[in-house]
């Protein structure tokens, strides 16, 4: 089959998106017959998760018992070699540098999109259309399709400062008056933090640049965090914004057109679900369509295997998107219950005595919330 692949970036680092790969992912690029591949990229397996309440660490979560650790790899070159691999079959082209604007619709179906390429506009014809273009989809746009949408109330400010912290291999989870910090090590020598802010409220933050950034955020950390932040002050400067959304579409699809990943259903950050959805998404898709489009089928019956994407796919994604609202409901509401499940007597609590229950209830963050299909 021939597949173009259009891409807007003329290289896969312009575009900020996370790089926490979950068992779950990590089985979807097995799949596709990338692990070799995979495992040759830079990564960090990561070992344990400490959490902390303030500078006093209340658990201490490993993950040597799990078959695959969440691993953290970072995206240029996870997608040049998903690309550089898809290149070696004939018929795959990739077109830097396009940017799709608009859907191209004959008798009520979408039959190619207008785009603006390095060399000026141009239209691309297809007898079907995969949107894969993230949280601010443009086709998405253009079809005026319906949203469920899950309101969220905060959004997550990151930033990277150079060297290594703890054992390059821990993550940490800060809580401290209403704030929590996400720091974890990345392989490219450096350490990841994540800010958990209350929407909408960034601007405050930016409009006090670095030397200002730091110290609201010091309040809140740990001392040796501190001591390792501070020398490296200018290279938090410029923080980036992670708009938190969390929606999905009523209907994936309409004739000639399916919208896959964040263009389809923007994850929240909670469990870093993201990628690892969206790779099972482009699995099961490649294996319904791959059927469909192989024995050239009529269009309707393209149509309907994109319907079976979406059949096989929304039970995970809606399970999904419900387990990540429980986090923030606990952490950014200030009742008695949310005081009780957080506080270190309930944390010890909980570790000792429900560890059982509870990784059995987030297992599906690990290892997703269904199965693959088995002919991907
Ligand atoms: C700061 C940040 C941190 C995150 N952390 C994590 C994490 O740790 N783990 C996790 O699983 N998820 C994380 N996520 C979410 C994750 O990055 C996304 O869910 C995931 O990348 C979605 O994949 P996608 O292929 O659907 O969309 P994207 O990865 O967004 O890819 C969309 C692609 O389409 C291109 N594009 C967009 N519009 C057009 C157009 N009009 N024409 C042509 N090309 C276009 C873009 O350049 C981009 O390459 C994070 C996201 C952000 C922003």
């Amino acid at each position: 089959m021939n597949v173009t692949l259009l891409e807007r970036q003329t290289d896969f680092g312009r575009e900020f998106r996370g790089e926490m790969l979950m068992p779950s992912g990590i089985a979807a690029l097995e799949r596709a017959g990338l692990g070799e591949q995979v495992k040759r990229l830079p990564q960090t397996a990561i070992a344990a998760v400490e959490i902390f309440r303030g500078t006093k660490k209340i658990a201490q979560i490993p993950f040597f018992s799990l078959p695959v650790a969440p691993t953290v790899v970072p995206q240029p070159p996870m997608l040049e070699m998903i690309t550089a691999e898809a290149a070696k079959f004939p018929n795959f082209k990739l077109e830097r540098g396009t940017t799709v604007r608009d859907l191209i619709s004959e008798s009520g179906r979408v039959v190619g999109v207008r785009a603006d390429t390095v060399h000026g506009p141009r239209e691309f014809r297809a007898d079907f259309l995969v949107a894969t273009d993230g949280r601010t989809s443009v086709v998405r746009k253009r079809l005026g399709a319906a949203v469920d949408r899950i309101e969220q109330r905060f959004d997550v400010v990151w930033t990277h400062v150079p060297g290594e912290f703890l054992d390059s291999r821990t993550a940490q989870f800060v809580f401290c008056r209403g704030h929590l910090f996400i720091i974890y090590p990345s392989p490219e020598g450096h350490l990841q933090i994540g800010w958990i802010i209350q929407k909408g409220h960034f601007g405050e933050l930016r409009s006090l640049g670095g030397e200002g950034w730091f110290a609201a955020m010091t309040p809140f950390l740990p001392r040796d965090l501190i001591e390792f932040l501070s020398p490296n002050r200018e290279a938090m400067a410029h923080p980036v914004l992670l708009d938190v959304v969390c929606d999905r579409l009523r209907d994936w699809m309409a004739p000639g057109v399916l919208l896959i990943g964040d263009a389809a259903h923007p994850m929240s950050p909670v469990g870093a679900q993201g990628i690892n959805i969206a790779m099972r998404d482009a699995i099961v898709t490649a294996a319904h369509l791959g059927r469909a489009m192989s024995d050239n089928a009529p269009a309707e019956k393209i149509d309907t295997a994109a319907r079976a994407v979406e059949s096989e796919r929304a039970p995970e994604v809606v399970r999904i998107q419900e387990l990540q609202q429980l986090g923030p409901r606990l952490m950014f509401t200030d009742t008695l219950y949310s005081r009780a499940m957080m506080s270190a007597p309930f944390v010890w609590f909980a570790k000792n005595f429900l560890s059982g229950i509870l990784i059995r209830r987030l297992s599906p963050m690990l290892n997703g919330a269904t199965d693959l299909n088995p002919e991907a």
